[in-house]
């Protein structure tokens, strides 16, 4: 079952949804309306049923996912699931010969909008009632986000916007947070260019200090800004910003942060939508350059927590974990055990840096 909406968003495009043999719904975003036919569709599995766990010590829930162990579907070694799908083909997540960019509830959750009675224990728990997605750029296994076109890039950018409006929508639904992983140093196993879609029913911690930080210092996004001026810039236009924080945990870390304020993307116009974009792919093809490998890193896009939309502005942060062309960042006893970063870079270094890199590309 499948339907085509042309959708008028600042920069048109075509949205196909397919309901998957299993009941999951698959979105192909494309600039051209898709009309392949089916393929290969996998067969269904259990459905999943994770739960909470309350750390009492830590004050923050963990996620227990018992059935991500319980995969019984064993693909060939060469198999990526994230691959098109030809007629008579191994059956992947994406059952069609071609796709521009898809979309699709991950099949061994961390969280499932319908799970169900949790364990009762001796600490409190819950149901984990959120929900995770995959989201695939292209469907060139051998491609990157940085080597799409930028009319490529601004509809995965469109993708991450449709999927905020869909699931900040659900009413148990608190935080939604787009992400990639990328590079085995992060435990990235499948290469397949890709990130992923969290939607919380709660606000995670980390997200609600940097509200309470937000709140306590209203004028951080300007002031950021400002400081860019002052030799923390990275890249970027009359749009947006890529600058080092001068407050860095991470040896080069990068933040993205639209001029003016915007809660999340999705009030983006046009050419806000093209520069954040073009200047994600700049962001990570500097840090490829930077020590001339691949930079594993993770990618978070931050937007406004349910309630918080005057508050918490939008921005993307990259955490990279290379700080020398030999060197990982280990998040070690420091960091695991009391929080607290050590850094043996200056942020007006990396920022240096990372912008000789940036203009001789
Ligand atoms: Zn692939």
């Amino acid at each position: 079952m499948s339907d085509l909406e042309a959708v008028d968003a600042p920069i048109a495009y075509h949205l196909r949804r397919y309901t998957k043999t299993d009941g999951r719904v698959l979105r192909l975003y494309g600039r051209q309306p898709h009309t392949l036919p089916v393929t290969e569709d996998l067969p269904p599995v259990d459905p999943p049923n994770p739960h909470l766990r309350w750390h009492p010590l830590r004050q923050e829930w963990v996620i227990y996912a018992t059935h991500r162990q319980a995969r019984t579907f064993m693909p060939p070694a060469e198999y990526c699931p994230l691959c098109p799908v030809a007629e008579g083909g191994f059956p992947g997540e994406i059952p069609f010969a071609d796709f521009e960019v898809a979309v699709f509830p991950n099949r061994f959750p961390g969280m499932q909008a319908d799970a169900h009675d949790p364990p009762g224990l001796g600490v409190p728990t819950a149901p984990s009632n959120g929900l995770c997605e995959v989201l695939v750029y292209t469907s060139d296994h051998e491609a990157s986000y940085a080597a799409l076109s930028a009319d490529r890039q601004a509809l995965v950018v469109q993708a991450w916007i449709d999927r905020y409006r869909d699931l900040l929508g659900e009413s148990q639904v608190q935080f939604v947070m787009p992400f990639e992983n990328r590079g085995e140093a992060v435990g990235v196993t499948l290469h397949h260019p890709h990130g992923q879609i969290y939607a919380f029913p709660f606000i995670p911690p980390v997200v609600e200090r940097m509200l309470d930080g937000f709140r306590k210092t209203p004028d951080l996004r300007s002031d950021l800004l400002r400081q860019a001026d002052d030799g923390l810039a990275v890249a970027g236009d009359d749009r947006m910003q890529a600058l080092v924080p001068p407050f860095a945990r991470f040896p080069f870390e990068v933040w993205i942060l639209p001029k003016v304020f915007h809660a999340g993307p999705w009030s983006f116009d046009a050419a806000e939508i093209r520069s954040f974009a073009t200047l994600i792919g700049k962001v990570t093809a500097t840090y490829d350059a930077l020590f001339d490998r691949p930079m594993p890193l993770i990618m978070l896009l931050y937007a406004a927590p349910k309630g918080a939309e005057h508050v918490f502005p939008f921005h993307v942060q990259f955490l990279p974990f290379l700080r020398d062309t030999n060197k990982r960042k280990f998040l070690a006893g420091c960091e695991q055990g009391a929080g607290t970063f050590l850094v043996d870079v200056a942020p007006e270094d990396m920022a240096g840096r990372l912008r000789d890199v940036a203009v001789t590309r």
